[in-house]
């Protein structure tokens, strides 16, 4: 397929705000969609990849704008002023190439979407010495034959901001519109179903198309390939828990360490976040775990990877272990001072055979039958089967004494759903004045703190038009020196550090901020406010950790925020 043609499909996407007709549209698209050309489905979502692959672009702007500067003949610091001007680099592109093609008196463009994915995914496989030059040159190429428009979206693919408007669920309605007839809200719910299930737009797409319910349900689990974890809603107290999930129902300690999902085929053990990224090389020691204490040809298990001291044996918070999600070096040496136990509560799949159908009471049998429990390595997650709230409110206490977050309740019936927020997983926790944001602006300092960013602006998720909104300003809790030799925390030049590829636009000694990065905060109050676009503002907000195990997409909700501030209301200052 030509390139110009998803272009045009972008446009006319972005060109309507209504949801509905962008689905219509979309919808259009996917019924004359070839099957040779189903990997554009890839780049309609801003990715080269299916969601389960690792593998990102990861372009900085610096680079991208060397590669106009190349493409287009322009020197770097005009490109950098029309950025600054323009704000989108993208737009930039588009007038920089529109004014070659003009000198040149060339129109014609021959790129195909095959040829943008062929360059767009050896990006991320360059390594090693001349990496920046190659990767100016696969870009320089696509540019140097692309439209104006081709431009456009080719640098705002690479900068992982396509601006159109399309998530997941517009892509999966449309499915279901373009080809079902009938019972759509079935349709949409086998759909998403079979992507939470498979991580694969492509693969859905495939299977939608055949036009039976049924097909979608051959989207099966697969050993290797990372799935989208099931999420627990909140209650306010034991009762209303136990109202929820039914008596008895399973209790459970609420570890406070990140999600960890560990598949096993033969002597293979793979390792997965909650954002699908796969951390096994930086876990050894929970390899040899699951292969001395689980027994089974193939499995997958679903647990908490918490921190402990080695000396004291207590469990410690999420904040000392967060470093070890990302680190690629001295892996050995951390594993030393910040040890896991795993703490398993979920199995998925079991010697061939998907387990997501089977009530939550078997599959915790089967945990107890093929894991042996050995502690300060791997557990079962400490349980209790109850009708009692007495006991219920013991084992709560208990969960707090020993350091952890609260406490899960379960309906023993219950299917395990991939990428669902269900009301038969219910956590309960002490109500803390903490919220996971994320970072959207910064400012830089001045004084000692010049050339660092020294306050952020930190986000929450409007749920309803997927946009961030503003809701404070943060500049405590980030220390003032590098953590490297603590490793706990961050500080001001390290967090810069991460934030500056990330810069959309910079006016004066204020930037706005892709939103990529989650913190967790703490804070002494929410306030109604017209200062932020999200309605309120928080008072003394302070950083406590950088969640790396959570993506924008998981961090808190504006409506997580109202709900905050009305039981604040309720039980607090205003009595
Ligand atoms: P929070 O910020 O409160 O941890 P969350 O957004 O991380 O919430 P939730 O689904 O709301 O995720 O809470 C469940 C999380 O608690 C799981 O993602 C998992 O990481 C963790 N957890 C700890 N112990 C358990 C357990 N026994 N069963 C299920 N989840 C557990």
């Amino acid at each position: 397929m030509k390139y110009s043609k998803l272009c045009e499909l972008y446009d006319n996407i972005s060109g309507t705000p209504k949801r509905l007709e962008k689905t219509d549209i979309l919808a259009k698209f996917l019924k004359e969609l070839a099957d040779s050309d189903k990997e554009a489905l890839y780049l309609l979502l801003g990715e080269i990849y299916a969601d389960y692959d690792e593998k990102r672009i990861g372009i900085s702007n610096q680079l991208v704008i060397k590669a106009i500067a190349k493409s287009t003949g322009t020197p770097n610091e005009k490109v950098v002023h029309e950025w600054k001007v323009i704000g989108d680099l993208g737009k930039v592109a588009e007038k920089l190439v529109s004014k070659k093609k003009q000198s040149t008196l060339s129109s014609h463009s021959e790129v195909t979407v095959q040829k943008v994915l062929e360059n767009l995914r050896k990006l991320p496989d360059l390594e090693g010495k001349g990496t920046v030059e190659k990767k100016i040159s696969l870009i320089t190429e696509l540019l140097s034959s692309a439209s104006p428009k081709e431009a456009l979206y080719i640098i705002r693919t690479l900068l992982s901001d396509l601006r159109i408007g399309i998530k997941e669920s517009t892509i999966r309605d449309a499915l279901a519109k373009a080809f079902f007839k009938e019972s759509k809200k079935d349709a949409i719910r086998e759909i998403q179903d079979a992507i939470d299930k498979s991580n694969d737009i492509v693969e859905v797409f495939e299977m939608t198309k055949k036009g039976k319910l049924k097909d979608l349900k051959k989207v099966h689990l697969e050993i290797g390939k990372p799935i989208k974890v099931m999420l627990a809603q909140k209650a306010k107290n034991i009762k209303e828990a136990f109202e929820a999930v039914g008596k008895p129902c399973a209790i459970e300690y609420k570890y406070d360490g990140f999600r960890m999902l560990i598949h096993k085929k033969g002597n293979e053990v793979i390792l997965f976040t909650r954002r699908l990224e796969n951390v096994t090389k930086q876990f050894p020691e929970v390899i040899d775990y699951v292969k001395k204490y689980a027994r089974g040809d193939s499995f997958i298990l679903d647990s908490e990877a918490v921190g402990f001291n080695r000396q004291t044996k207590q469990y410690t918070s999420f904040q000392n272990i967060s470093q070890r999600i990302r680190r690629k070096y001295d892996i050995e040496k951390l594993q030393d001072e910040l040890p896991v136990e795993v703490n398993v509560f979920d199995i998925l799949y079991y010697n061939g055979e998907a387990l997501l159908d089977k009530p939550f009471k078997e599959r915790t049998e089967l945990i107890r039958k093929i894991v042996k429990s050995s502690p300060y390595k791997i557990i079962h997650a400490k349980q209790i089967i109850t009708s009692d709230e007495k006991k219920a409110n013991e084992f709560y206490k208990q969960a707090l004494k020993d350091n952890q977050e609260g406490v899960m309740f379960k309906n023993l019936t219950a299917i395990y759903q991939p990428g669902k927020r269900v009301g038969h997983m219910l956590k309960i926790k002490p109500e803390g004045r903490d919220l996971d944001l994320v970072i959207t602006g910064a400012e830089y300092g001045t004084g000692k703190r010049s050339g660092w960013f020294s306050s952020f602006i930190l986000s929450c998720k409007d749920e309803k038009t997927g946009k961030y909104l503003e809701i404070g300003k943060m500049g405590t809790g980030v220390k003032e020196k590098s953590t490297a030799q603590s490793g706990i925390g961050i500080s001001f030049n390290e967090l810069t550090e991460k934030l500056k590829p990330l810069i959309t636009k910079e006016s004066g000694k204020t930037v706005e901020i892709k939103p990529k990065i989650v913190v967790a905060i703490t804070y002494q109050e929410i306030q109604p406010s017209p200062n932020y676009n999200s309605g309120f503002a928080l008072r003394f907000p302070r950083f406590t950790a950088l969640r790396p195990d959570k993506s924008p997409s998981d961090a808190n909700t504006l409506d997580n925020v109202k709900k905050d501030f009305g039981r604040q209301k309720r039980n607090w200052r205003y009595g």
